[in-house]
């Protein structure tokens, strides 16, 4: 599957549960009238949420063979240093796996 296969497998296996809420964060540049803006900061992950518990989730897409940049790695750093999760995620079943360590008694599903 490519990265943007995984992203969206992701966003339809866990999107409509009622315990947590993810979506997707959009990076980029637009130009509105004169304006240009950019949306996103360095190295910010695909999907951006939130777990039952308030803690941010924060789940980075990759194919099986895409690596993280450094960006992306220091955008990890600062998630986890304030107690975020961050998901490196091959597969819809990589997210399953540590959402269900962070939040142990969190439905399955
Ligand atoms: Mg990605």
């Amino acid at each position: 599957m490519t990265e943007k296969q995984i992203q969206n497998a992701i966003l339809r296996a866990f999107g409509t549960r009622p315990d947590l809420r993810i979506w997707r964060a959009n990076v980029g540049v637009a130009r509105i009238g004169r304006r240009v803006v950019r949306f996103g900061v360095p190295g910010q992950a695909d999907i951006t949420g939130i777990l039952p518990d308030g803690r941010r989730i924060e789940i980075e897409v990759k194919s099986p063979d895409g690596r993280q940049s450094e960006d992306q790695a220091n955008f990890q750093r600062m998630i986890e240093r304030f107690g975020g999760l961050y998901v490196l995620a091959r597969s819809v079943d990589d997210v399953r796996t540590a959402i269900g360590s962070a939040i142990p008694n969190m439905e399955a599903n």
